[in-house]
């Protein structure tokens, strides 16, 4: 069956964000002053808690932009309620000050002979051994930085023996479907529960050769895990190897290659609370070691003439070029400091918050949940749905403009999974370490008064995505400073 073609605590930080810049944004005629805004998101909050349930949920690490005062439409400014987590997380407060400490020993890597160069040599290579402990890495694990899970994987492509066919199911993110397109892969349809879809993975090895079975380990759609112990275990009876897209996982699960047998898994920084360009592909030496370089160029040799090449082992093969010394040792410190919450801790602060969301959304029959699979226990703090009545889009922009929350919406890059469950799109809120109860508290307000009263706002589409129309709220200057004036040149690139 393998063809090129598939078969089938908020603690505001204000030296670090911009508020200062947002903070004095003006109230617009139309709108209302910032306290009565926030007086007025308060209120419905209290009325949109449901019975039963307290408050008391608080943020459990500190995170860099929290209360960030973000502009409304209709004027004024509400904390920003940053229900995106899983497209990208907020830096971890303590991830900043380990980066505001290191900043200034950053020197050249590896070869140089100064003292900061030592200080950052050994700053990378015990990040290395950090990002190794945290996913409970064998001792002969490679762990390579990568820029994020979708260059892990593309590594890991390059990497698998070219004979060997891959696996994977058709609920994946982009990140792990294209790089196996480009090879023989083989796409098996997710059952409707998880039990039947691992007894059609086990048909399946059975039927076919296959080299590496690449299962997402918590769905960035639905926040649904899938059980990568038993993948494993039936992977491995059939002599394939497996690899987890831990993306969405890491942030949320602890993990251990040792002790759920996983061959390789990949993840990014920016999702794990360190946004600063590294990710991480961890897992058996061979094949990697087998692999030609993923790029090619200095560092990742041995040996060079004009005409040949030595290259060096991994993971230093697959490091070409000057690597991102910070970005490692943000993702290390933000493995530190998530593993010291501990599991328990994380999962119950995590569940608190999914339980009052969910419980939130079934008051109101307008709103669908997406679930993949009917036997799911358990999941991750990202949930899916639709609006009756309201394109998803929308409903993002309205959340934005009109609430100061934070979502996402469209098909989450898994268009052929958004093609299964139906929609051709829907809303996502997603959660983490720096999430506290009253963000859920606000998103259930405000579906509330979009579904009884309507957007307060005017919003059209603009190039495919709905905005405020006339939209009043400025950036702060930094951010247009940056960016500078379009030239003509980069405006007819668009
Ligand atoms: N896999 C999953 C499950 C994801 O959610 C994402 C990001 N949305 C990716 C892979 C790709 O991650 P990145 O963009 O950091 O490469």
């Amino acid at each position: 069956m393998t063809s090129d073609m598939p078969q089938t605590l908020a603690h505001q930080d204000p030296a670090l964000t911009p508020a200062a810049a947002l903070a004095t944004v003006p109230a617009t005629a139309s709108g209302t002053a910032s306290g009565t805004a926030s007086d007025t998101a308060r209120a419905a909050v209290a009325t949109a808690i449901p019975a039963g349930r307290s408050a008391a949920t608080q943020p459990l690490c500190s995170v860099v932009g929290a209360q960030l005062p973000v502009p409304l439409v209709t004027g004024g400014t509400l904390p920003y309620a940053n229900l995106d987590y899983a497209a990208s997380a907020p830096a971890l407060s303590a991830v900043a000050e380990h980066l505001a400490t290191a900043l200034p020993y950053y020197a050249s890597v590896h070869r140089g002979a100064g003292y900061a160069s030592q200080v950052s040599t050994a700053l990378l290579e015990n990040s290395r051994s950090c990002v190794a402990r945290f996913v409970g890495a064998r001792a002969d694990d490679v762990v390579v930085f990568t820029r994020n899970t979708t260059d892990a994987l593309n590594l890991l492509a390059c990497a698998v023996p070219e004979d060997g066919g891959v696996l994977h199911l058709d609920v994946e993110h982009h990140a792990n479907l294209l790089p196996w397109q480009r090879r023989g892969h083989t796409v098996l349809a997710a059952a409707p529960t998880i039990r039947d879809t691992l007894t059609a993975l086990d048909v399946a090895l059975a039927a076919t050769p296959i080299a590496l079975v690449a299962v997402t380990g918590a769905s960035n759609v639905t926040g649904e895990l899938l059980p990568v112990e038993q993948i494993a275990r039936i992977a491995h009876q059939h002599g394939a190897r497996i690899a987890v897209d831990a993306a969405q996982l890491a942030p949320h699960r602890r993990i251990s290659l040792i002790e759920s047998d996983l061959d390789y898994i990949a993840f990014s920084g920016h999702k794990l609370y360190a946004p600063y360009g590294s990710g991480a592909l961890v897992g058996r030496r061979d094949w990697l070691d087998a692999a030609p370089a993923y790029l090619a160029g200095g560092g990742a040799v041995r040996e060079v003439t004009t005409t040949d090449t030595v290259w060096a082992p991994a993971p230093a093969r697959h490091e070409a070029g000057t690597p991102n010394v910070l970005g490692a040792a943000a993702l290390a410190k933000a493995c530190v400091t998530l593993a010291a919450l501990g599991d328990a801790t994380l999962e119950s602060h995590e569940s608190a918050l999914r339980e009052s969301l969910l419980s939130g959304l079934a008051r109101r029959p307008e709103i669908n949940l997406l679930r993949i699979w009917d036997d799911s226990a358990d999941a991750i703090g990202v949930v899916a749905f639709t609006v009756a009545g309201y394109d998803a889009g929308l409903v993002a922009a309205y959340l934005s403009a009109e609430h100061a929350i934070g979502v996402r919406d469209g098909r989450f890059c898994a268009h052929p999974l958004l093609a299964r469950l139906g929609p051709d799109g829907a809303v996502r809120a997603s959660f983490g370490v720096g999430s506290a109860l009253e963000d859920v508290h606000r998103l259930l307000s405000a579906l509330d008064r979009l579904l009884d009263h309507g957007p307060a706002w005017v919003y059209e589409r603009v190039d495919g995505r709905f905005a405020p129309i006339d939209d009043p709220r400025p950036f702060p200057d930094f951010a247009d400073d940056a960016v500078g004036p379009a030239s003509p040149c980069e405006a007819s690139a668009f």
